[in-house]
């Protein structure tokens, strides 16, 4: 096992989109401490913040005020290539797949790692991820060739591929029933149990909330309750 995991603390945590009378405060002072290598659910109604949380976390855009620590460092500090560097120890999963329709499961796997890796190499490591997440016999299949289920397992063996040490995934079951929801969920787990990720995961679900160490609750854009479920626990 490879303990590959990341701590978050976002402390007093605002975000402000516009301004004067079209100003919308989509974080109200977030306090949140996410530990190396569990993984948490933020639970909330629409528009509540939880996507914005997650971009802020990602450095996918800056804090108004407060402050966002990822493993000791200050995210919303970070510039150029720091904050490249940054992004790419992350993985994403998003409610739309956005699988490259040209592209075969497999070959969708290794974009994020061949500007890095052998060609080999990433082949290798994608077909490794892709038996993970049972898709061994789909590895040349077109994401048009692929039900909603089997398209986030691509787009989470993709995330995983750099074996980021923190998987953020915003609503990564919104498109799936139930059922896939549930299996979808059950390996995103496993896979990142496995390399001892942490995992930050917006949902609006309770079922999926549910399978995480710990469920946080906002409500226009402030954490309002989180406890520690009383889920399996590793
Ligand atoms: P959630 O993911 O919980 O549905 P969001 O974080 O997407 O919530 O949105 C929180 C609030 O911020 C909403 O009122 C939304 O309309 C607003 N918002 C989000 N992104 C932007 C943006 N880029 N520009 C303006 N308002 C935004
Ligand atoms: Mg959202």
């Amino acid at each position: 096992f490879r303990m590959n995991a990341m701590d978050v603390t976002l402390e007093g945590v605002t975000k402000v989109f516009g301004s004067d009378e079209a100003a919308i405060a989509a974080l109200r002072g977030v306090e949140l401490v996410v530990t190396s290598g569990s993984h948490v659910a933020v639970v909330g109604s629409s528009g509540s913040g939880k996507s914005t949380l997650l971009h802020l976390v990602g450095g996918l855009d800056s804090p108004s005020s407060g402050s966002i620590h990822a493993d000791g460092v200050d995210v919303a500090s970070l510039r150029g290539r720091r904050l490249v560097a940054h992004r790419r120890r992350l993985g994403f999963v998003f409610q739309a797949f956005n699988l490259i329709p040209s592209l075969s499961a497999l070959e969708n796997v290794t974009v994020p790692v061949l500007p890095y890796a052998s060609r080999a190499g990433a082949r290798k490591r994608a077909t490794e991820l892709l038996a993970e997440v049972g898709l061994l016999d789909r590895l040349d299949a077109l994401p048009s060739q692929l039900s909603g289920g089997q398209q986030q397992r691509v787009a989470i063996a993709r995330a995983l591929i750099g074996d980021p040490p923190l998987l953020l995934a915003d609503e990564p079951t919104g498109n799936l029933d139930s059922e896939n929801a549930d299996a979808v969920m059950g390996m995103m787990q496993q896979v990142a149990r496995r390399r001892g990720a942490t995992v930050l995961l917006a949902t609006h679900d309770p079922d999926v909330a549910q399978r995480c160490d710990r469920v946080v609750t906002m409500r226009d854009g402030m954490i309002v309750a989180g406890e520690l479920t009383v889920g399996p626990v590793r």
